[in-house]
């Protein structure tokens, strides 16, 4: 039977079904997958089968990437660690919080929080019966006395912005053991080639993928790692809400991940001679990066990071204030202003009137953030020429 034209065009030849492995990453670039029998629909869907139903359900280029990055965050353990993909570091971040917690359930988060967590705890969850006391993240003593019968969280940040203050990690996670709850801890601005919280013991990690899984400022997406059965629970709840990541940015995600190791260990080089370099400068009141030896906790960072990896983000504090932060960012030449960072791209962003906006400057003294501090993510650019900039830029205030 001779099919027509509007037929034809609809269903073309199929593509050739490979026995053999493309060297690059097959995006698939489809929403749903096409069963051979009503029996296998059904048993795909049951989970009986092993397949591919709908891509917010799973789809195979965004798995890809969700276990490319549990074996990075996996190095060095012993036991089976899984990964799930999400659309953003957010969705991460709502879909395992919504997974661990229920209404009347408590959370126990540090102070010094990333702002979209900040606003999802106290602005979304907070409305669904879900308390969180903020603490002094690196006060274990702080975190264990907030600790409550209802507690079934304990969150963390691998390296805090802006203050870049470093989770003690085995502490956390011994707290959380005891207390019986799951430890979590958001990564993203250490990576796994800075450190891997699951050594450490922490249940489950988060990540922005945005920043240094990337690493090059043009996709948009999350992931967490963490135990099977604790993955499948946070599976099932990323696939009624819906934050799944598309297979286009699963695939530049991905193709990141190669060389993260590589643009890691130049970001944190390139940060510690930044960070070293401003330290003279008569403009500057003060430099925060865990790699060098003035930052509180440097000694922690030593034993927690990869030798000589301390991260590509450092937070400048200029004399002069408010005014002198923003005009250190428009003095910049090489370094753009812009949100982000982990990119290949130097970027900076003045913290009191950007990511902190919010914090009146009680607020922002309490938290021990200066109103001119300047956050900067050192890019791949030759160190010398990012130093420069800031110099300049400087010398200018
Ligand atoms: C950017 C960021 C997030 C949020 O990630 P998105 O991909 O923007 O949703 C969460 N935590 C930290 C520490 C971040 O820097």
């Amino acid at each position: 039977m001779s099919r027509g034209e509007h037929t034809r065009a609809v269903h073309s030849p199929a593509a050739p079904v490979l026995g053999q492995l493309p060297m690059g990453l097959p995006v698939y670039r489809t929403a749903a997958f096409r069963f051979s029998s009503a029996q296998e629909y059904t048993d795909v869907l049951g989970g009986e089968a092993a397949g591919y139903s709908y891509s917010r359900v799973d789809n195979p280029t965004a798995d890809a990437f969700a276990q490319a990055v549990a074996a990075l965050e996996g190095i060095g353990l012993d036991r089976e660690v899984v990964g799930q993909p999400f659309a953003s570091g957010m969705s991460a971040i709502s879909t395992v919080l919504m997974a661990l917690t229920r209404s009347g359930a408590h959370v126990v988060a540090p102070r010094e929080i990333y702002g979209g967590t900040y606003g999802l705890l106290t602005t979304v969850l907070d409305r669904f019966g879900v308390e969180t006391s903020f603490v002094d993240g690196t006060d274990l003593d702080a975190v264990r006395s907030a600790i409550r019968p209802e507690t079934t969280v304990l969150w963390g940040e691998t390296i805090a912005n802006p203050t870049l203050s470093v989770a003690d990690l085995p502490g956390l996670a011994a707290l959380a053991r005891e207390a019986g709850v799951h430890s979590v801890v958001d990564s993203t601005f250490a990576s796994p080639a800075v450190c891997r919280p699951l050594e450490h013991g922490i249940d489950v990690v988060v990540h922005s993928a945005t920043k240094f899984l990337g690493g090059h400022s043009d996709a948009t997406g999350g992931v967490a790692i963490g135990a099977p059965e604790l993955m499948d629970r946070v599976r099932h709840d990323r696939i009624d809400l819906g934050g799944m990541l598309a297979p286009d940015e699963a695939f530049l995600l991905h193709r990141g991940l190669a060389t993260l190791p590589l643009r890691v260990d130049r970001h944190s080089r390139s940060a510690a001679m930044v960070a070293a370099g401003l330290l003279g400068h008569p403009a500057v009141a003060g430099v925060a990066y865990p790699g060098l030896s003035t930052h509180r906790d440097h000694a922690l960072a030593a034993k927690l990071f990869d030798a000589g990896r301390f991260g590509g983000v450092l937070t400048i504090t200029p004399r002069g204030g408010l005014e002198a932060g923003m005009a250190l960012v428009d003095a910049l030449r090489l370094v753009s202003t812009a949100t982000s960072l982990g990119g290949t791209h130097s970027v900076a962003s003045h913290i009191a009137s950007t990511t902190h906006r919010q914090f009146s400057d009680e607020a922002l003294a309490a938290a021990g953030i200066d109103a001119g501090a300047v956050r900067v993510s050192v890019g791949l650019e030759d160190a010398d020429d990012v130093l420069g900039d800031l110099e300049q830029a400087l010398d200018r205030l």
